[in-house]
This record gives structure tokens, sequence and C-alpha cells, in this order.
């Protein structure tokens, strides 16, 4: 993957963190922004921050939240782009669409039809 095309993703990421936070309200926006900024802080204040959180956001918005934060932190990695299971390149295409993602689509295809057959 080119610096260009992380930079775009950050982008993309960034606008995506943004617009949950501008959704859920400022008070978590204050939270989410600070342990962005002071990576330190995060594990003291993780145990007030999801419990502030969660009286004020869904499950999963908290979760998404979490999970773009995460993967703006790694994506400075080598391995960031790279499918968790077969270790294969994750298309751009692909993670422009969803850059929070650790699959590729194959993987993420046997995944869905394993959910849908377990009853998911
Ligand atoms: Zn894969």
């Amino acid at each position: 993957m080119t610096n260009k095309e992380k930079a775009k993703l950050k982008q993309i990421l960034e606008a995506q963190l943004h617009e949950l936070i501008s959704k859920t309200g400022s008070k978590v926006a204050g939270l989410v922004t600070s342990s962005v900024e002071a990576p330190e802080m995060v594990e003291q204040s993780s145990l007030d921050y999801s419990r502030s959180v969660s009286l004020r956001i869904s499950d999963r918005e908290s979760k998404l939240i979490r999970k773009i934060q995460q993967t703006l932190d790694r994506i400075e990695d080598e391995d960031y782009g790279i499918c968790d299971k077969c270790g294969e390149d994750i298309s751009i295409a692909r993670l422009r669409a969803r850059p929070v993602t650790t699959l590729c689509i194959d993987c993420k295809t046997r995944q869905e039809s394993l959910e849908r057959a377990s009853g998911f």
C-alpha cells in the first residue's frame, strides 16, 4: 500500500470518527478525543469511559468508535491491510469501502456464510 493510499484511508476513518462523535454528543466526544491524543491515559480512564459511553450511545456505536481508533493506531503498521485469516493483501477498494476490516473479501464471505449456516 502506498503512503497516498494510507493517507486517504486515514481521512476516511477520521471522517467516520467525527461523524460518530457528532452523533453521540459532545461529552463523549471530549472523552474520545482525549483518549486519541493521550494514549497513555486510555487504560486509566477506560472504565469511566466505557461506563459513561454506554449511557449515551449504543453498544454498536461505541464498538465502532473503538474499532476506528484501533485502526487509526495500526494503519502505519506493516501488517495493516493484510487479511487476518489468510495473510493475503486486502484490496484497496475493499479497504476504502470499509477501512476497519481485517479480513479479505473471500474470508469475509466464507465467515458470513458460516454464520448464516449456524443460524446467526
Ligand atoms: Zn483472507
